[in-house]
């Protein structure tokens, strides 16, 4: 069976909602909040990562995100003046460094389809934490123009790059992807990026019962020894159109369990805080970590909730403030931008609107009636990124 015959379609319904208006009190004089790298949530997660979607359109259809059937040639995608501008992006980062943020991470949709993205990539790298240091920059891609354009984008001032692969098989790639791209271009793509150095690259593996869970093992012996992470990522009930069911996720622990049984793997601590993978190294013959053949991890989503460290925020294409990859609407950040807000003024509306926040999505998705997911009103992962 393939993953088009298991696929619900779900019709289509307000997938772009209204955004959420900034707290007045971010406005009054006493009430005002400045930056001072500090800020943190009501569960006191702080704000250290930026995730900004550039585009919402993507030359892939993978049927776990955009499937087919809904972006077709009549979905209304933003228009061009929807979009935030490149000056607004960096303005808005701006903001979002001095209140904490380390690493920014472009998405999408396919980032690498926003016209002229390297200047993005430049006016970004140009930004320094209040301690004075360059942002970790990155950016997560199905690949696909990877190859033609890994040089300029590194020449731009990007650092590494998440290749997104679900498979090596090529019948598989292709029916995953569902416009027939061959995998061989995006291992061209990949392999590109690692010639220009933008690394570390990490590869991520979306796996699907009954889709693609037999390419677990072939992907891992793949990239064991290559110098990239490997990261496997349990399906999610992202957005309202992909017909999530609980039945096609895979937990990560049958994950490490199906490729224990012929690659040895041992615990590794987090390299960073609020990282999202469980890390795994590839054990020698005395059962210890093998720097040398490298490490996967494990992004367990659905089955271990990581939202007690999540540090993310999430700026859509058309610059809405989300909170969370399953929250159903966000802050309009752009009509401050394109308005007369000072840079006092988007500090301060950040500021309130990030010390107000309460999501925790992931844990309570085992409160929901069982194999549905929330109701779906979410916004699309391909508007608000991965
Ligand atoms: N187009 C780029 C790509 O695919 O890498 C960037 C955007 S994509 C939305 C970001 C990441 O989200 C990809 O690694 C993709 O595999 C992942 N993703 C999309 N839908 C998902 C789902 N339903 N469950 C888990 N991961 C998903
Ligand atoms: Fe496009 Fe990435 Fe979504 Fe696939 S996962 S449809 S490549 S945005
Ligand atoms: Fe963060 Fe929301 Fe995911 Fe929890 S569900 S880890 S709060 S993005």
């Amino acid at each position: 069976m393939t993953n088009r015959d298991t696929h619900r379609v779900i019709p289509l319904m307000d997938l772009r909602p209204s955004g959420l208006a900034v707290p007045a009190a971010a406005f009054h004089a006493d009430t005002r909040l400045a930056a001072n790298g500090l800020i943190a949530d009501l569960r006191g997660r702080a704000l250290r990562d930026l995730r900004i979607s550039v585009t919402d359109r993507c030359n892939f259809r993978c049927n776990y995100c955009m499937p087919k059937e809904i972006f077709d040639k009549d979905y209304a995608y933003l228009k061009h003046t929807d979009l935030l501008t490149f000056e607004e992006i960096t303005r808005l980062a701006h903001v979002f460094v001095a209140h904490g943020v380390e690493k920014i991470r472009l998405t999408g949709g396919e980032p690498l389809l926003r016209k002229n993205l390297e200047q993005l990539i430049e006016q970004l790298a140009a930004l320094r934490t209040p301690a004075g240091k360059p942002l970790d920059i990155t950016l997560t891609t199905n690949g696909a123009l990877l190859a033609r354009k890994a040089q300029s984008l590194k020449d731009a001032g990007l650092k590494r790059v998440t290749v997104s692969l679900d498979g090596l098989d090529d019948a598989v790639f292709r029916s995953m992807n569902d416009v027939d791209f061959p995998v061989a271009n995006v291992l061209a793509g990949i392999e590109a990026a690692r010639a220009v150095g933008l690394g570390p690259i990490k590869i991520n593996m979306v796996v699907k019962r009954g889709t693609n869970a037999q390419e677990i093992l072939p992907m891992a012996r793949h990239f064991k020894g290559s110098g990239m992470v490997l990261r496997f990522i349990e399906y999610m009930d992202v957005g309202a159109t992909n017909g999530w069911r609980m039945n096609e996720v895979m937990p990560s622990a049958e994950v490490i369990a199906l490729l224990q049984s012929e690659l040895p793997l041992v615990p590794l601590e987090p390299s960073a805080p609020g990282e999202t993978a469980q890390r795994w190294g590839y054990a020698n013959a005395q059962g210890q970590h093998d720097p040398a053949a490298g490490e996967i991890g494990v992004i367990s989503s659905v089955t271990q909730a990581f939202c007690g460290s999540c540090n993310r925020a999430r700026l859509s294409t058309e610059g809405q403030l989300y909170l969370c990859l399953f929250a159903e609407k966000g802050y309009d950040l752009r009509s401050l931008v394109r308005g007369s807000a000072s840079e006092a003024d988007v500090q301060s509306a950040i500021a309130h609107i990030w010390q107000g926040r309460t999501d925790n999505y992931s844990e309570q998705r085992s409160t929901l009636p069982a194999d549905q997911g929330a109701p779906v009103k979410r916004v699309e992962m391909s508007y608000i990124g991965g």
